[in-house]
C-alpha cells in the first residue's frame, strides 16, 4: 500500500476516474466538479493549496469577494470546497507521467497514481532574469515573490524589475513596508494595468529607473546592488539595494509533459477551451494552457470545462 502524505493509504493498484496535478484554482475546481458529478477524484498538491495565488496578498478580481479576499485563504477555501464532496488530496510532487493507454500513470515521490482521466493544472512559474549569480543570491537578495519576502526588507531598500501588473502589484506592496522602492523596467511606461500608475506615481518613496535592464548583480554574502544598463543610451548606472524582486512574468510548468503532449514555442500545453489535448482523456487547465488571459477565473473555468468533456470521454469508454 502506497502512503502518500496527506490521505490514508492508498493501494498502489486503485485506478481513480480523474487524476488532477496541483492544486490551484483550475485543479481545484475541476475536484469540486469532479466529485460532484460522483467522480472519483484526486488532487496532487505540492506546497499549498491555491498555486501562485497562495502568495497573492489580496485578490480583488475574482467576483464574489466585494472587499477582496487574501489569496491564501481562496486556495485553501477552493480544496475545503471541492473536500466537502468528497475530492482527495495527496501531498506529493509528480515526477514523471505515462499519459497514453486507457490508465494512465502519475509517479510521484511518494508512490504512483493510477487514473481514466489525468488533469495538468501545473500553472507556471517565475521568470529568471538569467544573470551570472542570480541562482546563487536567491534568497539571499534576490527573490521572487513580494508578498512572500517584502517583509526581510522592512525600513530597507529594494528593486522591483518589470513592467506588467506583478511587478507593480509588488512595487505597491513593497512601498508600505520598505524605505525605498526602485522600479527598473526596460521600457518607458508600465504594461501594468490601468489601475496600478496613479498610486504608484503617487507613493513618495518609490523611484522608476526607466529603459533599464538589470546588467549585473554587486554582492558580497549577500546582494549589495544592481549595476543596470540603459538600453537606448548603453549608459551604466548603479543602485544599491538590499533586495532585489524579480517580476518579469512566469513561464509554464509543463516540462513533466514534454515529449508527450503538444506544446506550443513558448511551452504552454495546445488545448483550446475544451481543455482536450492531443491525448484523448488528459485535459490542461489554467495557466499551463494555451490562452489569451491567465487569470484565477479563466483557470476556475477550465476546471469545469475539463471535467465536462471527461464525463463525455468516460462515457464513450476511454480511448477508441
Ligand atoms: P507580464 O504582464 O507578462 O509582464 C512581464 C513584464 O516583465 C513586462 O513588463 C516585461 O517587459 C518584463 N520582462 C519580461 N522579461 C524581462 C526580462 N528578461 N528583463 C526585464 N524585464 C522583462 O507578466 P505579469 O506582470 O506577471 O502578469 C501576468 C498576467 O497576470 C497578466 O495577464 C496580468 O494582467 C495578470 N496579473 C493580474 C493581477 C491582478 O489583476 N491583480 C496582478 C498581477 C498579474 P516588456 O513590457 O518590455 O515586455
Amino acid at each position: 500500500m502506497a502512503n502518500l502524505s496527506g490521505g490514508e493509504a492508498v493501494s498502489p493498484e486503485h485506478i481513480y476516474d480523474m487524476v488532477i496535478v496541483g492544486g490551484g484554482p483550475g485543479g481545484y475546481t475541476a475536484a469540486l466538479y469532479a466529485a460532484r458529478a460522483g467522480l472519483d477524484a484526486v488532487v496532487l498538491e505540492r506546497l499549498a493549496a491555491g498555486g501562485q495565488i497562495a502568495l497573492t496578498q489580496r485578490v480583488d478580481n475574482y467576483p464574489g469577494f466585494d472587499q477582496g479576499i487574501d489569496g491564501y485563504a481562496l486556495g485553501e477555501n477552493m480544496r475545503s470546497g471541492a473536500q466537502r464532496f468528497g475530492a482527495k488530496t495527496r501531498m506529493a510532487e509528480a515526477k514523471s507521467l505515462t499519459l497514453s493507454g486507457a490508465v494512465k500513470r502519475v509517479d510521484t515521490g511518494e508512490g504512483p497514481l493510477l487514473g481514466r482521466t489525468v488533469v495538468l493544472a501545473t500553472g507556471a512559474v517565475p521568470r529568471e532574469l538569467g544573470i551570472p549569480g542570480e541562482r546563487e543570491l536567491a534568497g539571499q537578495g534576490v527573490h521572487y515573490c513580494a508578498a512572500c519576502d517584502g517583509m526581510f526588507y522592512r525600513d530597507k531598500t529594494a528593486a522591483v524589475v518589470g513592467g506588467g501588473s506583478s511587478a507593480a502589484e509588488d512595487a505597491l506592496l513593497l512601498s508600505r513596508v520598505c524605505r525605498r522602492v526602485v522600479l527598473i523596467h526596460r521600457r518607458d511606461t508600465l504594461r501594468a494595468e490601468k489601475v496600478y500608475h496613479a498610486p504608484l506615481m503617487e507613493a513618495d518613496n518609490v523611484e522608476f529607473c526607466w529603459d533599464s535592464e538589470v546588467a549585473e548583480l554587486l554582492r558580497g554574502e549577500r546582494l549589495q546592488g544592481v549595476r543596470l544598463r540603459n538600453v537606448k543610451t548603453g549608459e551604466a548606472r548603479t543602485v544599491g539595494c538590499d533586495g532585489l524582486f524579480v517580476s518579469i512574468g512566469r513561464k509554464p510548468a509543463s516540462e513533466l509533459a514534454r515529449g508527450q503532449l503538444r506544446l506550443d514555442p513558448g511551452g504552454y500545453i495546445l488545448a483550446d477551451e475544451s481543455t482536450r489535448t492531443d491525448i484523448p482523456g488528459v485535459f490542461a487547465v489554467g495557466d499551463v494552457r494555451t490562452k489569451a488571459l491567465r487569470q484565477i477565473i479563466t483557470a476556475a473555468a477550465d476546471g469545469a470545462a475539463a471535467v465536462h468533456y471527461a464525463q463525455e470521454y468516460l462515457a464513450q469508454g476511454g480511448p477508441s
